[in-house]
């Protein structure tokens, strides 16, 4: 019997797969993950089924977007785990290509967005959005989607993305699925797995921020720095970590609006130690 979903490893396998469909008429929707999957990642992959008659999934931990210090070596991994949700979400195929394969140490070149790079979280953490962009050239080539499905919670990730295939032509279409939360308000990440349960109790101002920041925005802000202050407030209680950052920017620039106008975007974070 053949497993559904079937797991591919080679880029060229995959691509002759979704070519067929492709032949057939048959729309294809693509969700790119790093595995360890959550709620979140399963109403992204909902959606890119109800939209396309054919989805693939990636799982991926991609070593280009993380930095030196960073946790690349923990980052949590569960392949039975994720086997099991993806053919439960009805997943037709997942691309899980091997690292040394699909990433050879000589890999030179690099994709990157550089007006998007030196800001918030490229400037948190340098060499990420490149690592991202980099990767995710990489999966379109395999793939050959006709639709990218994203998550709004990485919200610069998609800003890079968005002008990295507009520029470059990517003939693919991005589509943007809703952040989903814990009840308390955190967004689901699987990251949060780690983190102590001090660490966790204090996770939930994040959210708080967002919302005290979009209260200022309605409440008629005189400006960005009025509702990264009421922002800032809030996140000051979260004294087991370190704020990144807490901004009010525009949704494709990432720079601090002009004016109050136009799609805008609320940005924190915060690092924990765990
Ligand atoms: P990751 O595995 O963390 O790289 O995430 C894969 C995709 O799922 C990205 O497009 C994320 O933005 C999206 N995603 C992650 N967490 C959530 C969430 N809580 N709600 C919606 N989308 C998410």
């Amino acid at each position: 019997m053949v497993e559904r979903p079937l797991w591919v490893r080679s880029p060229a396998r995959m691509r002759a797969r979704v070519r067929q469909w492709r032949a057939r008429g048959q729309r294809v929707g693509f969700v790119p993950t790093m595995g360890y999957l959550h709620a979140g990642h399963l109403a992204l992959l909902l959606r890119a089924r109800k939209d396309a008659p054919r989805v693939v999934a990636s799982v991926f931990v991609n070593p280009l977007q993380f930095g030196p210090g960073e946790d690349f070596a923990t980052y949590p991994r569960d392949r039975a785990r994720d086997r099991r949700l993806l053919g439960e979400a009805g997943v037709d195929l997942v691309f899980a290509p091997e690292a040394r394969h699909f990433l050879p140490e000589d890999q030179a070149a690099r994709v990157s967005v550089p007006e998007l790079d030196g800001i918030l979280e490229g400037r948190a953490r340098p060499g990420h959005f490149t690592g991202v962009a980099t990767i995710v050239t990489k999966l379109l080539h395999a793939v050959e989607p006709d639709v990218l499905w994203l998550g709004q919670k990485d919200a610069q990730q998609v800003a890079v993305l968005r002008r990295m295939i507009e520029d470059l032509g990517f003939p693919v279409e991005v589509r943007v699925g809703p952040t989903v939360r814990d009840p308390d308000g955190l967004a689901l990440s699987s990251r949060n797995a780690r983190l102590s349960p001090a660490e966790r109790a204090q996770a939930r101002l994040l959210h708080l921020a967002l919302r005290a920041g979009r209260a200022r925005l309605r409440a008629g802000a005189p400006g960005p720095a009025s509702v990264e202050r009421a922002m800032q407030r809030v996140l000051a209680e979260a004294t087991l970590g370190r704020v990144d950052y807490a901004r009010l920017v525009d949704a494709r620039t990432f720079d601090t609006p002009r004016r109050l106008e136009g799609p805008l975007v609320l940005a924190v974070a915060v690092r924990f130690p765990s």
